[in-house]
């Protein structure tokens, strides 16, 4: 998968809420991008999608888990933060 930098990326940012799971962040999922002269691509891994047929979403960082429906506010995961910052996409405020 490439993303051109003159794209709008789109990220969505969801909770990873597991047991067992002392991680609290919110984590990024790349949703898709818009080209400049183009429509919304949209890419494989929805954060909806996830959690309405209980699929698996993979965040920026690597992490893969089912989205939850009752995202709470937790930071932003700094792995995922650092990724998207390091690919210039503006990171969304969890
Ligand atoms: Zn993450």
């Amino acid at each position: 998968m490439s993303v051109q930098l003159e794209t709008d990326v789109v990220v969505e940012s969801t909770t990873r809420l597991d047991d067992g799971d002392h991680e609290r962040f919110t984590h990024l999922v790349l949703e898709g991008y818009t080209p400049k002269n183009g429509e919304f691509v949209a890419l494989e891994n929805s954060v909806v999608e996830g959690m309405i047929n209980a699929t698996p979403v993979r965040a920026l960082c690597g992490k893969v888990w089912v989205p939850g429906r009752d995202p709470k506010k937790y930071p932003i995961c700094p792995t995922c933060k650092e990724i998207a910052e390091s690919l210039g996409w503006s990171v969304p405020d969890a």
